[in-house]
């Protein structure tokens, strides 16, 4: 399971940026878009499923809608998701999530998008007031793409109730949180075990422990350990467990004294 995920735009789009009036930064929407694109990812991690990116990752550069397409459908993604913040209020009020798929598409894209504005809805409050938040539109990476496609439009840049909320860490965390539910309801992603360093240290100090209790259950092995310790090379403990190279070198030149 290979996820495409498309933070839109740049940091150079012209005009793609909160209101000024909002937000006195004019925070660019590639930012916006590309912290919840990382977080995605970095949440997806957790589950049995690869993720690619076909934006620029800096934002430096511009990755044509061309190039963003055909990253995905020559790798083979199984999944675009293509993740956008809004505008058109011009300083009202009002907005909220809108999810959009284009004409035609199957009940696979439909309900990819459905899960996307549920779940995006659901972890971040941002409900909106648009008539139609299950959107249909031809817009590029929707129309060329060769897998299921959807693009989320994550509240106004320039809407006096929606900016002051995008602009948070927090909504960045809840989307990204949405986000991942909605793949993983989808796709049925199953969360993959992970061992930290700490515990992989436990589980080999387990193993050493319950080796050195081990007896040998061979007779050849059992006449080993007693030539061993008459020919004073070993006490003979543990002796099904495993041995560093010095412990080799001392037991060598033990035999040799
Ligand atoms: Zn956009």
């Amino acid at each position: 399971m290979l996820i495409a995920i498309d933070a839109g735009h740049y940091l150079g789009t012209p005009g793609k940026r909160c209101l000024r009036a909002i937000d006195p930064r004019e925070t660019r929407e590639w930012v916006l878009n590309g912290r919840v694109a990382d977080r995605v990812e970095e949440r997806l991690t957790a589950y049995d499923c690869q993720t690619m990116r076909v934006d620029d990752v800096t934002g430096q550069k511009e990755v044509t809608l061309f190039d963003r397409v055909l990253a995905a459908n020559l790798t083979g993604a199984d999944v675009y998701l293509s993740i956008h913040h809004n505008a058109g209020i011009k300083g009202g009020s009002g907005g909220g999530i809108v999810v959009y798929v284009c004409l035609g598409v199957g009940e696979d894209t439909t309900s990819l998008q459905r899960a996307v504005y549920e779940h995006t809805v659901a972890s971040t409050g941002l409900r909106g007031n648009r008539s139609q938040p299950l959107g249909v539109a031809n817009f590029y990476v929707l129309v060329n793409t060769t897998m299921p496609a959807v693009l989320g439009e994550f509240g106004f840049m320039d809407s006096t109730t929606d900016t002051p909320i995008i602009l948070t860490e927090k909504y960045a965390d809840q989307l990204a949180d949405g986000i991942v539910a909605a793949l993983v309801e989808q796709y049925h992603l199953k969360e993959v075990d992970s061992v930290t360093y700490e515990e992989w240290v436990a589980f080999y100090e387990r193993y050493q422990k319950e080796q050195a209790k081990k007896e040998p259950t061979e007779k050849w092995q059992s006449d080993t350990v007693k030539k061993a310790i008459a020919a004073g090379i070993s006490d003979g403990s543990r002796p099904l467990d495993t041995m560093t190279r010095v412990e080799g070198m001392a037991m060598v030149l033990a035999g040799k004294e």
